[in-house]
């Protein structure tokens, strides 16, 4: 009997721990607004993400549109479409005007020989994507930023855990943020967090995420509600107690795919790189029809048949969506458009077993011609 794999499934933890740790709720009635489970978790990601402050979130996505919105950005972001749609939505939603990067053919993150030509004067930021937790060329960001006076904002959605020489990712750049969406490495079902060093974005930031309240009698930013609420903190707590052996398992799984696909003509695989301690979030593999013989989305036809769910993740890629009605030109990014044409991401999950992901193998290596 085989039953349907999907790309991804969230972890849990065992559902006395989740009781255990909500509890005291019963006694304190206290739901959310930045509750005792909401603290502790904040303290706690602080530590394992190895970052000087931090603020949670609703989702990821509130945690970069009001970072966005905090750093009181105006003109243009130079960002790259290869993501979600989320990084690009953030950006716009701010009423600021996305500038598309391309990105490099090696590990997908925004390209930084082809950044500094993007610039110009109503440049104000630079929003890169740790992609499938590949993490972007950090120390020619830095640079060019300096030099130009541009603030950087990572979407680190990706990259929960991941450490570049030594130091935790969201350390780098002026905010990094996380997701923890109920898909991703670490879930609090849905949250997300947005690491910092500056004190005082951190307050603006923090009073964004409730209403713009300064105190209980003023009301001086026009902000939103993006509140992570206990049940979710709660959840967060617990999961973060087992996600190292979480990546563990996920690291036996690409090891296995890479056992089994790493050598097959017309099929790329995503490299870990040099000084990062990766999180295996995703398995991205690149078809390449011609020599292959089947192209991504057939090989995607054949997995769907099997009831195998590989996502076609990222197409088609956000400078081509229809809310921006033509607006960008795609072949302005053509590494971009080119990948998202045959990128497909297989099934990855700490539960995911050595067998099952045989059987993924076998059914793409029958579609070779
Ligand atoms: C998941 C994701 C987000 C948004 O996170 P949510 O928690 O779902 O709001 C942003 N950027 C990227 C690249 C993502 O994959």
């Amino acid at each position: 009997m085989s039953q349907n794999i999907f790309v991804t499934r969230s972890s849990m933890p065992e559902f006395d721990e989740y009781i255990d740790e909500i509890k005291g709720m019963w006694d304190t009635h206290w739901l959310t607004n930045m509750g005792p489970e909401h603290n502790k978790l904040k303290e706690l990601l602080k530590d394992y993400l190895g970052v000087p402050m931090l603020d949670l979130f609703t989702n990821g996505h509130m945690a970069l549109e009001l970072s966005l919105q905090a750093l009181k950005l105006q003109g243009e972001v130079i960002t790259t479409p290869f993501t979600f749609a989320s990084t690009t939505h953030a950006i716009v939603r701010n009423g600021l005007e996305p500038v598309f990067c391309d990105i490099n053919p090696k590990d997908y993150t925004i390209d930084v020989s082809k950044l500094e030509a993007l610039i110009t004067d109503k440049t104000c930021a630079i929003v890169p994507v740790h992609v499938y937790g590949n993490v972007c060329d950090i120390e020619a960001i830095d640079s060019i930023a300096k030099k130009h006076g541009l603030k950087v904002v990572y979407d680190a959605a990706h990259t929960f855990g991941v450490t570049y020489k030594g130091k935790g990712i969201g350390s780098y750049g002026d905010v990094s943020c996380f997701s923890f969406h109920a898909t991703k490495v670490f879930n609090t079902i849905e949250g997300g967090a947005a690491c910092f060093a500056d004190a005082e974005f951190g307050l603006e930031l923090y009073r964004l995420k409730n209403f713009g309240i300064r105190d209980e009698e003023t009301v001086d930013g026009v902000g939103a509600n993006a509140k992570m609420n206990e049940f979710c903190a709660a959840m967060g707590i617990c999961n973060l107690r087992h996600i190292d052996e979480e990546i563990e398992k996920r690291r036996l799984v690409v090891e296995r795919y890479t056992e089994r696909l790493g050598n097959v003509s017309g099929i790329r695989l995503n490299s870990i790189q040099p000084n990062v301690v990766t999180n295996y979030a995703y398995f991205p593999v690149i078809f390449d029809e011609k020599l292959f013989g089947t192209d991504r989305d057939g090989v995607c036809r054949a997995l769907a048949q099997h009831g195998i769910g590989a996502r076609k993740y990222f197409y088609p890629i956000t400078n081509t969506f229809d809310c921006f009605n033509g607006r960008y030109d795609a072949n302005l990014t053509p590494v971009a458009l080119h990948i998202s044409k045959r990128v497909l991401t297989l099934p990855l999950y700490s539960e995911l077993s050595l067998a099952d992901v045989d059987r993924i193998c076998d059914i793409i290596i029958s579609c070779k011609i």
